[in-house]
Order: C-alpha cells, then structure tokens, then sequence
C-alpha cells in the first residue's frame, strides 16, 4: 500500500512539474517569440501531462491543457475575438486520424471532408466591415489577441478590400514567410514571421516579405457554407490565398483520406512554405454544429501532424554507398515500418563517426525518424535492449565498389579512385538527370551497362555512342535507340547554369551553378579565376570557391572533351528582368505568346514552359488553369495583363 501511495505523490510532484515548465514554455513561446524547446518537446511534454491527468484525475487550476495558450504583448491593443478561437486537436499518427473519422462517419455516414495543408505561421484574424479591412488581430488566448491592423496592411496578400460582394466577414489565417525568405539569425520561418508581426513598428513588418494564407471565413450576421465552399469564395471572389491543395478532391471514405495524406506528406518539402501538417475538416455546416466543440478544440476537425514521426524498428543490415565524390554513406536496411505515411526499408546513418558514437549494430532495434529531409535517418539505438555483444559496430576500410582503401577525412571516409566504378556511375547518373543535360533514356541500369562495355569513360563519351553500339544492348531496339540519340542530341544545345551543374563539381550545387553562370561569360573566364576572386560571389565560401579551382585543374581535359560537342547557351546579362524565369498561361488580350515571349526574352527574363518552384513570375491571361494553382502553390508571383506594361516596364521588378 505504501508503495502505491508514494508512487502517486510522485505522479502528483510530475504533474506540477509539467504543469509549471509547459506554462513557461507557452509563455517563452507566445509573449517573448523566443521558444527555449522545440515543438516536438513541448509535444511530448504535454502528451505526459494529458496522460498525467487522466490517471490521477488532478487537474491543476492552472494546468495548460485548460486553456488555448498566448497573452497579449506590451505595447499592442488588446482586441476582443467576435468568435472564439479555437486550436485544433491533433492526431499524431493515421491510427488516430482513422479513428476521429469513423466515429464521425458512423455518426453521419454521408460526411464529406476536406483536407488542407497546415501551414507553421502566425494565426491573424481580419476583421473586414462591408469589404473594408477595420482590424487584425492576433490569436492570442484565443479570447483577446493583439490589434496588428498596421502590421497586417503592410503585407501583399491581405486584400485591404474585399473585390466582390461588400461582405462583413471574420477571415482567420496564418502569417507565412517562405522559406527563402528566411533572414539570417532565424531558427525558422515561423519565429521570424511572428518577430516581424508582432513588432510595434509596421515598418519593421513591411521589410520581411510576408504572405498570408486564409483557412476560415466566419460571417458575422451568421450565415455558414460548406468548408470548400468558403475557401472557393475566398480564392475567387476574396481573392486570398488558401491552403486548399493543388489536387482537391472531396474526401468520402477513409482510404481516400489516406490518400491524400501520403500525397500531401510526399510532396511536403516541395514547397516554399513550412507546412507542418494536414488539416481534416468536416464539409457540411450543419453537422459541424451538431458536433459542436469542447472547450479548446472543435470536433469537426483534426490536425494530423507530420512534423518528426519516429518509429521502431529492427536493423537488419548495413550497406555502404558511395557517392559521386567518393564519399562512403553508412545506410541502414530495415525491417519495413510505417512512416510518415510510406513504408520506410532503408535510412541513412549520416557517417561511420556518428554510427559507431550512436552504438548503431545489426540485429538490435532502431529509433527512425523522418524530419524535414525526405530521406529517414537513424536517430539512435533503443537502450532498454541489451547490446548484442556478438553483433560490433560495422566498419569499413575498402570501397565496397572498387576496393581501394579508403581515406578519413572527419568523420567521413572517401574512396580517392577517379575511376571508381560506383562514382562514375553516379557522375554519368547526375550528368543525365533532368536539373542538368536532362537526357532521357540513360537510367541507372543503362548507363551501368555502357560503362562496363567501356562505351563511356569521360562524359564526353555520352555523345560519341552509336546506334550500332546500341543495337547490340539487352533491350535496345529502333524506336528506343533513335529515342535516346534524340535525346542525346536535343541536349547538346544547353543552358550554361545547367552544364556547370553537370559537371558535378564537388560542393557546387544548383544554385552555386547558376550564380557562375550569371556572373562569368564563358567557360574560360571561370577557369580563369583564383578562389579568391571566386569567394567574392554571392553566397561563395572559401570551400565551393577552392572546389571550382581544383576541378578545373583537375579535369581540364574532360572538359574540353566535353565542350567540343556543346552549344552552351548563355543567358542575356543585362536588361530590367534579368535572371527572373517567367512562364504565361492563358489568353492576353493585348498580346500574342510569341510577342510576348520576345518581350519577356528581350528584358533579360528566360521563358519557361512549366511552373515549378523556381518559377518567380506567372503571367495570366484569360482562362489560367493548373499553371495558376500551381504558381499560388508554389507562392509564385502573378501578374495580370493590367499589370503587364509596368511589369514589362521594370516598375515592379
Ligand atoms: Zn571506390
């Protein structure tokens, strides 16, 4: 009996504790925009203090669990919420989400849903009075938040009037910077976005560039829509941006919620936007009020969670790769595990230093996460399991390709052999994929069998194979082999950002190429250049900037090779919108698409096909489809036609 009683003292002292520390973090969190923990702490932190409470049936009058959490900051009017707002409870695996929906769907069993992507920004509500802007606010406690109306006016996307029907309406969104926004001594966009909001001076907010995200349109004299519904209004007529996914498809049965959770978790680190999640929401009105709330969260509503998933899972084996500089990657073979949404086999384990510091051995069980890198990683071992003594740490001495012994550099460990069969591979494997010569045809599988026939040797060589040299290939037959050589040859006339790219040289990347390519005129004038010179470009350090001299030193001769089939492409190096990729959609009134291309050309702007990522600008004309969408996306900048003659004037650039 003794033992009981003392054991629950203890889970009563815990459960102070908690509550204490979770109230100074909430308060770090909202009133100092200075979090001493990180999210996924602060998670585990009040999982324990729900559980906590649950068990012992205390619950402390100022336990955090009660409330919604934030405080007004000095200096801020205080601005009274017209409706509550509410966060949302959050299911940290599908299980939970599989859950939630059933007990919905045997409630009412013709519920429809819709998903939306949780972005990790500020919460602001807006405050429109017949289509005028009139407050913004902060959510605060939920109950009273911060008047940032001139904060909020600063930013782009928050329409200061509402285009179509002159409505009075409560719009609640999220302060989102984009990730290449990012200043410098920010931890993440989320904190900077909320320095830039809650800053007393609106100038200090105009200077970050901030968009805004809606999620929620309340009206006030109370008339309610459908979830999909209010978001089309919002993007169409209100004109905001929303988080509706690209692919929006109404949500029936729990399958195609999963779906679309996969989907959306897949694709999660293509956005330029810290996007933590995915928000499930009950369509119909009418049910949403029969459910009703509870004190913090609405029923009709889960937040499913993505941010580090970790599971558990048995290692099996460890095999080594080597990439294109040689460098030998531990990777771990799993036994197959649930994350994040896909079935998870292999993990990296970073390096042999941070395995053998990790104790990672084969057959004991593993911690795997996934965090914001799309590959899972090994975050350690499970140390309520004995170490295997029989099993030791797995090293590596010899290249598993080539078997020359390897050097240590830090904690990694190169293979030095130029013509190591593994890294010519991966250097013909990068040369072909689509950011660079983006020749189609030459998988993995194929280009391992040109190499081992001794086709190709330098990268040179891609261009000198012949139909006849093909033709005797596993596979290979007329209409493949002129694919190819097509292929082959459509990428002969290549963008200069793209061949330097190619070319893989080591610690330049994408970007790093492209910044040569905009800054230096031909292939010699780079040669040219000391590291010195080098580490003056933009983001240049001293390592990429000796990486660029030593390759040119190095392999002046395959790329000479190289060269002699090419026509590299330079891009225009003046003009008002030099640099920008620019795509059109649509019908303009005023123009034709080649005009206007030429125009674009002229300027110094590179006309693109697609919208992706790297797209800066979209023109829209009449009947703008997917590319539209995607470029809202994407948080791509679009111009109308009547914005065009500035545009092409270089008012706005
Ligand atoms: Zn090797």
């Amino acid at each position: 009996m003794r033992n009981v009683q003392k054991s629950s003292t203890k889970r009563e002292e815990r459960l102070r504790e908690l509550v204490g520390l979770i109230n100074k973090y909430n308060h770090e969190y909202y009133v100092m925009d200075a979090p001493s923990v990180s999210d996924d702490e602060w998670d585990a932190l009040y999982k324990e203090l729900q559980e906590l409470e649950r068990e012992t049936g205390i619950i402390l009058p100022d336990s955090p669990t009660q409330k919604v959490g934030g405080a007004v900051k000095k200096g801020f009017r205080k601005h009274k919420h017209l409706f509550p707002l509410l966060s949302l409870d959050k299911a940290q695996s599908v299980d939970e989400v599989r859950k939630w929906f059933d007990g919905i769907k045997s409630e009412f069993p013709d519920a429809e849903f819709c998903a939306t992507y949780k972005f990790d920004g500020i919460r602001l509500v807006l405050t429109y009075d017949k289509g005028t802007l009139v407050k913004a606010a902060t959510r605060g406690d939920g109950k009273v938040g911060e008047d940032v109306t001139e904060q909020a006016k600063t930013i782009t996307s928050i329409p200061k009037e509402l285009g179509k029907w002159k409505a009075s309406v409560e719009i609640g969104g999220e302060v989102m910077m984009s990730k290449a926004n990012l200043p410098e001594g920010f931890k993440n966009t989320r904190n900077a976005a909320a320095g830039a909001v809650r800053n007393i001076d609106p100038s200090v907010t105009a200077r970050q560039k901030l968009d805004f995200f809606a999620y929620e349109l309340n009206f006030i004299d109370g008339m309610e829509m459908k979830y999909v519904l209010a978001m089309k209004v919002l993007e169409r007529d209100y004109g905001f941006r929303t988080m509706l996914p690209r692919n929006w498809k109404g949500i029936k049965t729990f399958e195609e919620l999963e779906r679309v959770l996969v989907e959306i978790t897949a694709e999660r680190d293509t956005f330029d936007y810290d996007i933590d999640g995915v928000v499930i929401s009950l369509d119909e009105p009418i049910y949403r009020a029969e459910l009703g709330t509870t004190i913090k969260f609405p029923r009709w509503a889960m937040a499913y969670k993505f941010e580090a998933e970790v599971v558990t899972t048995k290692l099996l084996n460890i095999v080594w790769q080597v990439g294109r500089s040689g460098k030998v990657t531990p990777v771990a073979i799993l036994e197959p595990v649930e994350l994040c949404g896909a079935t998870v086999t292999r993990a990296t384990l970073n390096n042999y230093g941070d395995m053998a510091r990790k104790g990672v051995r084969v057959g004991g069980d593993v911690v795997v996460r996934r965090s914001n890198d799309v590959i899972p990683e090994v975050l350690g071992i499970v140390p309520e399991i004995p170490r295997d003594a029989r099993n030791d740490i797995v090293d590596i001495n010899e290249c598993p390709s080539c078997g020359t012994g390897l050097e240590v550099v830090g904690a990694n460990k190169f293979c030095k052999n130029q013509n190591c069969g593994a890294r010519v591979l991966e250097k013909f494997s990068h040369f072909v994929s689509r950011d660079c010569m983006n020749i189609e045809g030459l998988s993995d599988k194929t280009l391992e069998v040109l190499i081992s026939k001794g086709f190709i040797k330098r990268l040179g060589d891609i261009y000198r194979i012949t139909a006849s040299e093909l033709m005797g290939l596993e596979g290979f037959k007329d209409k493949k082999i002129n694919n190819l050589l097509d292929s082959i040859e459509k990428s002969k006339n290549v963008d200069f950002a793209r061949f330097i790219n190619a070319l893989g040289i080591p610690n330049v990347g994408k970007k790093a190429s492209a910044t040569l390519a905009s800054n230096f005129a031909s292939m010699e004038e780079i040669r040219q250049k000391m590291a010195k010179q080098l580490i003056e470009l933009d983001e240049f350090g001293e390592v990429m900037a000796q990486s660029v001299v030593e390759f040119f030193k190095v392999n002046r001769e395959e790329v000479d090779d190289l060269v002699q089939f090419l026509e590299l492409e330079h891009k225009k190096r003046e003009g008002v919108l030099l640099g920008l990729k620019v795509c059109v959609t649509g019908t303009l009134a005023g123009y034709t698409r080649s005009q206007l291309a030429k125009a674009l050309e002229e300027l110094g702007a590179s006309v693109v096909d697609g919208v992706s990522k790297t797209t800066d600008v979209l023109i829209v004309g009449e009947g703008a489809g997917s590319k539209l969408e995607k470029a809202r996306k994407f948080g791509v900048r679009i111009v109308e036609e009547s914005g065009l003659v500035g545009f092409l004037g270089g008012v706005s650039k």
